[in-house]
């Protein structure tokens, strides 16, 4: 029984990362570091955002600065991960491609 308990707090904790605070949260975040990435700068930058609570709530946000959100039905307060992955294509498509 205690085992199962051990292993259902593990598989918690694998499935959902928590920090006591942003910068605690920076530390845990995955980085892609020696991948190819992007690192969403949030200030200035309007971003349309569907969020998937933990509570099974789901909401949109549009706003700049999305350091952080917050579930209107729990109450949650995520810090928004800015590191992305990025996947080459081999096609270029045909719109929506921003030139660096
Ligand atoms: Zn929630």
């Amino acid at each position: 029984m205690v085992n199962k308990q051990v292993r259902d707090i593990v598989e918690e904790f694998m499935r959902y990362k928590k920090a006591k605070d942003w910068d605690e949260a920076f530390d845990i975040e995955e980085k892609y570091e020696d991948q190819p990435h992007g690192w969403i700068h949030w200030e200035g930058t309007d971003v349309c955002m569907e969020i998937n609570c933990k509570c099974g709530c789901q909401f949109y946000i549009n706003s700049s600065h999305a350091y952080h959100v917050k579930c209107p039905e729990c109450g949650r307060v995520y810090s928004c991960n800015g590191h992305i992955e990025l996947i080459e294509l081999e096609e270029e498509p045909l719109q929506n491609v921003i030139k660096g």
